[in-house]
Formats: structure tokens, sequence, C-alpha cells
């Protein structure tokens, strides 16, 4: 049977409190369905040489930060790009990773509900970048589908509960204004959104 493989960009290891809980490696990997204006990992998204990895193969490359994991309750953290067109990936690493490893993926949730489907199980945290809850804002600044991303969000508060999520929420130059920011937080609460983390892109 064809395995599936992951896109690999990039392997950042020892994060702190940036991705997620412990001490984290962050693995990135190829493609995203949005155009964000202000995206920094576009340019590395179109220039950086792709490497191609079964779950196996990318398991040896992580495993050496094992005793890291366990001892903070850290793990893995997938991100891009768009971790979740790699849903299946992130399934079958989950497979054979130690189950001690805690697995998260940062994701705009602006793919197919079979995607969230399909990761819902095997990752213990998503940490969403919602944009804004503001439909044209977030069209303007992604050129996506919001509608995509809050019925997807609605979708994975029922099946996985809140605790499981993360919405990050950011104040956009020259897109939104901290009043924008203060109408999505108080939308994301009334979904039962309860971990929140409002903050601002830094643009260079
Ligand atoms: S969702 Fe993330 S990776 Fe995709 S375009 Fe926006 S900022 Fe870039």
């Amino acid at each position: 049977m064809e395995q599936t493989t992951f896109p690999l960009i990039g392997i950042a290891r020892h994060r702190m409190g940036i991705d997620g809980s412990g001490i984290t490696t962050l693995v990135a990997g190829a493609g995203c369905p949005l155009q964000c204006k202000w995206c920094i990992n576009q340019k590395l998204l179109q220039e950086a040489p792709v490497r191609h990895v079964t779950a196996q193969q990318l398991l040896e490359l992580v495993k050496k930060d094992d005793l890291y994991y366990r001892a903070t309750g850290g793990g893995i953290t997938f991100g891009g790009g768009e971790s979740l067109l790699h849903a299946d990936f992130i399934r079958a690493f989950r497979q054979i990773c130690p189950s001690e490893w805690r697995i998260s993926v940062e994701t705009s949730l602006c793919v197919p509900e079979t995607l969230v489907a399909a990761a819902a199980d095997a990752a213990d945290m998503f940490i969403i970048d919602c944009k804004d809850m503001n439909a044209e804002i977030y069209k303007r600044y992604t050129g996506g589908d919001p509608s995509l991303m809050m019925n997807n969000l609605r979708y994975l508060l029922e099946r996985t509960g809140p605790e499981q999520i993360l919405v990050r929420v950011p104040l956009i130059p020259e897109y939104n204004t901290e009043t924008d920011q203060e109408v999505s937080r108080k939308i994301l609460l009334e979904m039962g959104v309860k971990n929140l983390d409002l903050f601002k892109y830094v643009c260079r």
C-alpha cells in the first residue's frame, strides 16, 4: 500500500511557549490555500526545497528530543503552510510516535471539513489563527472563505470540546483595528471558545 508522505520544508527544535505546551519541535509542511498579505512563510513556501518524508522518516528526525518532550509535556507541532492539508499524514504519525508525545496542529481551518475530521482524533491541540471574524476583513486579508473557517470551528468545538482548542486573534496592520479584534474576541467567546490569544502581527 502506498504510504502517505509529508512535504517537509523545515524543522525547528527546542521551542518553548510558542506553539504548544512544553518543549516542542515545529515541523513545517508546504502548501496553503490562503494568501495572507503579511504571510512571512509565503516566500519560504514558494522557494524552500521540499523533501517528502514518510511518518517513519519524520520520527527518526524528531525522536532525538524524546526526553525533552516527556519531561515537559511537549511534543510535535505541525505547521506550515496549512498543516491540515496533511491530516492523513498526521494520523499516520500519531500511530507510530510515543503516546506520551503531545501532537499540536497550527491551522487556519480554511480547509474542507473532512480534513478537520481526519485530524480530530490524532491531535491533542488545535492552534487556530482565525485572522478576523469579520467576513469582509477576512476575505480582504486572506482571499479565502471565512464561512469555511467558522463552520469548521463550530464542528471542532463540538467534536473535541474547547479545551483542545486555542484561537489566536491577531491585530493585523492595515486590515483591522483593536475594535475589530475585540469584536472577534466576543464572537469567539459566544461560540464557546475558552482559550484565546490576542496579539499583534509584526510586519517588517
Ligand atoms: S494561513 Fe499562514 S501560511 Fe497560509 S498564507 Fe496565511 S499566514 Fe501564510
